[in-house]
């Protein structure tokens, strides 16, 4: 990925089979973005107006990015990535030239799907942020979104846990306008994504895998991933240690020796 100021810049390998579960929010991203992407013509002759950007919403670690790069590899368009609250970091004014700076290379990069994660944080309503930085922002990417209109190849999709303090005028006719839930997995969901992480790793027969499935309700996909990739560190671990072990029984070393020796490095 190449650097711009706060965005990273990149052509992701993601597709859509790499999302578990989400078969709902995947159609809708589809029929909404990716058609409209791959044969305006179509649109057009039907006189149906395009949606300029997408607001994702839901709890943290639920496939948001991941859904965004996969729209992106779908539609075959680059991808700009840009962390909302990286922009309130910055210099008086650097923010708002830097959010100029990325929809220009947007448009140069088109067909591009530009994320903006985190959105809350730039985009809560306005008068609500100390220091008005965010209320800046949030004007700019306003005008940004308004100027995109001839260049239909720029799609917008933000992702946020609040939805419900988003500036209304982002969620209007015109910007922002589709609002799409991603929820936590459901089992069926969950199981996929255990299955997807885990893949190359063989799984214990004494693990009920039904039971965990089951009981990993409530848990995200960030969390199941995390788990999993716990439970291989502490596999391999136990691994290490037991050939250890086999190793001192071949040398036929009496444990007792060995922990008399470690206690006592300086006889
Ligand atoms: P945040 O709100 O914290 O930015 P997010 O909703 O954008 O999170 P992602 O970054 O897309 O979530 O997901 C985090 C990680 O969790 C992914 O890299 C992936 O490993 C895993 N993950 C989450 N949901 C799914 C899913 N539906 N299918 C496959 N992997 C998933």
């Amino acid at each position: 990925p190449c650097a711009l100021r706060g965005a990273a810049v990149e052509v992701p390998n993601v597709t859509w089979d790499d999302v578990c579960g989400l078969e709902d929010v995947k159609c809708e991203l589809q029929e909404v973005v990716q058609y409209p992407v791959e044969h305006p013509e179509v649109f057009k002759e039907l006189g149906i107006s395009l949606s300029k950007g997408v607001l994702l919403y839901g709890p943290p670690g639920c496939g948001k990015t991941l859904l965004a790069k996969a729209l992106a590899n779908g539609c075959q368009a680059n991808f700009i990535s840009v962390k909302g609250p990286k922009l309130l970091t910055m210099w008086f004014g650097e923010a708002e030239a830097t959010v100029r700076e990325i929809f220009n290379k947007a448009r140069q990069i088109a067909p591009c799907v530009l994320f903006i994660d985190e959105l809350d944080s730039i985009a809560s309503q306005r008068g609500s942020s100390a220091g008005g930085v965010a209320d800046r922002v949030l004007n700019q990417l306003l005008t940004e979104i308004d100027d995109t209109s001839r260049w239909r190849t720029v799609i917008v999709i933000g992702a946020t846990s609040r939805p419900d303090i988003i500036d209304s005028a982002l969620r209007r006719h015109g910007r922002l306008d589709q609002l799409i839930y991603v929820p936590l997995p459901n089992e069926p969901g969950r199981r996929k994504i255990f299955n997807a992480v885990l893949h190359e790793s063989s799984i214990a027969p004494e693990v009920d895998q039904d039971l965990l499935f089951k009981y990993t309700n409530g848990f995200s996909g960030a969390d199941i991933t995390e788990i999993c990739q716990r439970a291989c560190k502490y596999a391999i671990l136990k691994s290490v240690e037991q050939d250890v072990e086999r190793e001192r029984a071949a040398a036929d070393m009496p444990d007792d020796a060995v922990e008399e020796d470690a206690a006592d490095p300086m006889p």
